[in-house]
């Protein structure tokens, strides 16, 4: 369970934050040096960073800045191969609009994508469930499942295609170190990026979409609330028993974490398994045979259940029955998994983060470098697709009002929009990861009849959606 405490230490820091902190002082870099002056440099080119790059580049307010996107990774040549890659993300709606604006989603759907239309989730503790509809709540689609490497690929044959002329993108490109903008008066003067090769950068505004570990978010010496949450998340490809439409997320809390699966296609769903990290190294020697039963079991194992708690949840499913309302009764039933894609196993550490600060004098981090979540609610890459969108609504409105694009109050216009969202979310999703990996009856019995009220109360369920989808 969220500890008061812990939601406290949150807000409190967020709150009491509004002074830019200091940045890191490093030795000055001498003009000669600087290879090449940019208005912005994105560093890190994954998921967040790559998109932000294409609706800055794409954006006409813009088109007279110099944009530069650093990623440390080679360019790979992307193939769409039979297999489904072992690494997916569910995107909300938001997600979707943001990337039919920049012309990014019809690459997705040309290769390939399933949209999910139906969700379950249930407790193995008690069976207390909730679902989601997309006819009864969303009238869309309530998510898509894409593969995190296709989705790169689209933004990437979108920047092909479009030939920003304002932006440059270099691959292979590891940034070393960071010297920060200095400023007294709250306007940013010069940032410089030192590259591994010897190259220097400077910039007017620095972009950290270098993920979890920034090293942007370090060099600007705010401060960060984190945790590891001792679990791994499993990912592995799986093949489904029996062909169906296959457009439902499954999603079971077990005591341990919660088991989900993602639709692929008809016959094929991605796994995604939060276990504490002993598990997950046992998990990942198995045999692919006993992988399979560990999977059905994770679906399909009835687990010790209080007579207590049981008593209760069919005593408030009869109230709801009577008054009418959804009693939970109505469940579809979770598929069996036949085999697994060879070598789709992998695992993956989980953690919490949340950056105080999401601004310093020049600089503006976006994506994981600023919130790491736990993926159980999937909502990771899409709260920084929503820094994406926010960030370049916000830098075309400065610079269509004549300010800077590092004028400090449109970057804290831009932190405190996404603080405004983010921080929530990432409370919410911690909360549910700390109620539901505990098996005390009376935690049990809370969250139990807390889920049947929620689900049979459709204004909430609807509100959820709505926070949740955008
Ligand atoms: C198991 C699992 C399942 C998930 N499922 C979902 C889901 O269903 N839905 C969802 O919304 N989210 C999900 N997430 C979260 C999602 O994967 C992340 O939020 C997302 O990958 C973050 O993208 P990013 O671009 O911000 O960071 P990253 O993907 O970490 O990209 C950072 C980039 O910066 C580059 N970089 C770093 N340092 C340097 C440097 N010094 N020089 C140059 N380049 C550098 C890296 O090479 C990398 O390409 C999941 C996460 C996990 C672990």
């Amino acid at each position: 369970m969220l500890l008061p405490s812990t939601l406290r230490r949150l807000l409190a820091l967020t709150n009491n934050s509004k002074a830019l902190l200091p940045l890191r002082t490093l030795a000055t870099v001498k003009e000669e040096t600087i290879k090449e002056k940019y208005d912005i440099i994105i560093a890190g080119g994954g998921m967040v960073g790559c998109t932000l790059a294409c609706a800055l580049g794409k954006n006409s307010v813009m088109s007279n800045l110099k944009i530069l996107l650093l990623e440390g990774s080679p360019n790979q040549t992307y193939q769409l191969k039979p297999e489904y890659s072992n690494r997916v993300v569910a995107l909300n709606q938001n997600t979707k609009s943001l990337m039919n604006s920049l012309k990014i989603w019809r690459h997705i759907e040309k290769a390939r994508l399933q949209p999910v239309r139906y969700m379950q989730v249930w407790d193995a503790c008690s069976d207390a469930l909730i679902s989601f509809s997309s006819s009864d709540i969303l009238d869309d689609d309530i998510a898509y499942i894409v593969e995190n490497d296709l989705l790169l690929h689209a933004v990437n044959t979108e920047l092909a295609s479009t030939e920003i002329e304002n932006l440059k993108i270099v691959y292979g490109a590891k940034i070393s170190d960071y010297q920060l903008s200095k400023s007294d008066n709250k306007t940013a003067t010069e940032n410089i990026v030192k590259m591994s090769n010897g190259d220097v950068y400077a910039c007017e505004l620095l972009i950290g979409a270098d993920g979890a570990n920034s090293a942007v978010r370090k060099a600007m010496g705010v401060q960060y609330l984190s945790w590891n949450y001792d679990q791994m998340g499993v990912v592995a490809t799986l093949h489904l028993a029996e062909e169906t439409e296959n457009t439902t997320a499954w999603q079971r809390w077990l005591p341990t974490g919660p088991v989900a699966l993602l639709p692929l296609d008809n016959s094929r769903s991605s796994l995604v398994w939060s276990v504490w990290q002993d598990e997950a190294k046992r998990l990942l020697k198995l045999s692919d045979e006993e992988f399979v039963d560990a999977v059905n079991d994770a679906l399909w194992k009835q687990y010790p259940r209080s007579k207590g708690v049981e008593a209760c949840v069919s005593w408030m499913s009869s109230c709801l029955r009577k008054a009418g309302l959804p009693d939970g009764a109505v469940r579809q039933l979770p598929p069996s998994v036949r085999h697994i894609t060879a070598g789709s196993r992998a695992a993956f550490p989980l953690g919490f983060g949340h950056s105080v600060r999401y601004i310093a004098p020049g600089v503006a981090l976006v994506g994981d470098a600023a919130h790491r979540v736990h993926p159980l609610a999937g909502q990771g890459v899409n709260l920084g697709f929503g820094d994406v969108k926010d960030l370049t609504d916000l830098l075309a409105d400065a610079i269509y009002t004549g300010y800077e694009i590092t004028h400090h109050s449109w970057l804290e216009k831009y932190e405190s929009s996404r603080q405004r969202h983010n921080v929530p979310t990432q409370i919410a999703v911690d909360a549910l990861h700390r109620l539901y990996t505990v098996d005390l009856p009376p935690i049990v019995l809370a969250r139990s009849l807390g889920l049947q009220l929620t689900n049979a109360l459709h204004p909430l369920k609807k509100m959820i959606m709505s926070h949740a989808t955008t």
